[in-house]
């Protein structure tokens, strides 16, 4: 199965100071979508890197409502 664009990229947390998926907008504690490192994320999806964002950009794209996969 292709591995949508947007899986691969992660966005540094400002609360927990791990890794989040993108997409991802659930609690911190959630220890399965939460990620020490953009490289454990990698090996994860078994992809050689990750695109990292950051906190700023994720509560921007909430704002412009760029969340949807449309
Ligand atoms: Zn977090």
């Amino acid at each position: 199965m292709p591995v949508d664009p947007v899986d691969l990229i992660l966005y540094e947390c400002g609360i927990c100071d791990c890794y989040h998926p993108w997409n991802f907008c659930g609690d911190c504690r959630d220890d399965s979508n939460r990620f020490g490192s953009p490289e454990e994320y990698a090996a994860k999806m078994d992809v050689p890197d990750v695109e990292v964002r950051s906190m700023d950009d994720r509560v921007a794209a909430d704002l412009e409502g760029e969340n949807e996969n449309t």
